[in-house]
């Protein structure tokens, strides 16, 4: 049963990164106003605010002008709760809000190459918990030399967010493993790039490498 709440849980909080990060990308206040549909604009009701039942409900349609519900609204809310569901075994809370920061910045990432700088900072405690206070020190020396060098960089060949994540990662983890899993998102992203045009936002392969090897694990 607690497995239950926890999906409950889990796929609101998923309802939560999808919307905060759509408003972000469309530089809203994550605030205000209320819910509504990004078409029409009317307000949703508190039954249409309920996750995925209100999807599938809806059949993945405004019930006001019947413009279509992003899918991947319904895939973050499912994703959102698997997540959750992990606590029972085999992963920590740490390790499940470490996804969710991530998550976000990824879909922050996919919308408009970046995302906001403090979603690092909060990893750092999250990801590094066991390490203590020297290895937080170096993580927190790391994030602030990475933000004033790129602030001086007109044409950067990474993104200083990549980098922070980058670097994080490998503390937390080691060269060997932060190697395989580097080599796996780069692949990722070469694979799918004739999809997009332009830079390729990298903190998506980085989260869904990192997804994939802790499943491997
Ligand atoms: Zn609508």
């Amino acid at each position: 049963m607690s497995t239950f709440f926890l999906f409950c849980y889990g796929c609101c909080f998923g309802s939560l990164i999808g919307a905060t990060s759509a408003r972000y990308a469309r530089q809203e206040s994550p605030f205000y106003p209320g819910s509504h549909c990004d078409t029409c604009q009317i307000p949703l009701q508190p039954w249409q605010l309920v996750p995925v039942l209100s999807y599938l409900y809806q059949r993945g349609r405004c019930q006001t002008c019947g413009a279509a519900i992003p899918r991947q609204v319904l895939i973050l809310e499912l994703v959102g709760g698997w997540l959750a569901t992990t606590i029972m075994g085999p992963a920590t809370l740490l390790t499940v809000i470490w996804f969710y920061l991530w998550i976000y910045a990824s879909l922050c990432d996919k919308a408009t190459q970046t995302f906001p700088g403090i979603i690092s900072w909060l990893s750092l405690p999250v990801l590094l918990w066991p390490f203590g206070f020297p290895i937080w020190g170096l993580a927190s020396i790391w994030l602030i030399g990475v933000h004033l060098l790129w602030s001086h960089l007109s044409q950067p060949p990474i993104g200083d967010g990549d980098l922070e994540f980058i670097g994080l990662y490998g503390l937390a983890f080691g060269l060997p493993t932060t190697a395989w899993w580097l080599l796996t998102a780069c692949l990722l992203a070469l694979l799918t790039h004739r999809w997009f045009s332009g830079r390729i936002a990298l903190i998506p392969y980085l989260t869904i490498s990192a997804l994939v090897w802790w499943l491997w694990s």
